[in-house]
Order: structure tokens, then sequence, then C-alpha cells
């Protein structure tokens, strides 16, 4: 599939709706504090959860500054 970033947004560590809910990163399992947006076609967008190292080497792979 042919994705595209979008955007990437810190995560608030606790959000109101799932309190206590703790977001993992999706590359290792270590707590995620971003959040990257992308682009999958056909007006399909896809959030994926990153910690702060992941996500540098996520967005290094694919050439795009945060
Ligand atoms: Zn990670």
């Amino acid at each position: 599939m042919n994705k595209q970033f979008l955007s990437v947004r810190s995560l608030a560590s606790k959000s109101p709706e799932s309190p206590g809910k703790q977001k993992i990163c999706r590359n290792c399992d270590k707590q995620a504090t971003k959040e990257a947006l992308f682009d999958v076609g056909n007006g399909i967008s896809v959030l994926e959860r990153y910690c702060e190292s992941c996500l540098g080497v996520m967005l290094k792979d694919i050439g795009s500054i945060a």
C-alpha cells in the first residue's frame, strides 16, 4: 500500500476519553509520545503512534521533516 505522510502531532500523556490507557509505540513497546497521520489513498487516513526515537527513524526513512 502506498501511504503518504501528512503530519505529526504530540500525544497528550493522558487522554480524557481513556484515562489510564497507555499508548504504545508501534515499533517498540515504549510509551508513544507522537502520532503520525498518513494518507493511504481513497480518502482514507490512518494514525500511527510512535515514541520519539522511532518517529525520528520513521521520518528519516520516508524522507520527511517533522
Ligand atoms: Zn518506539
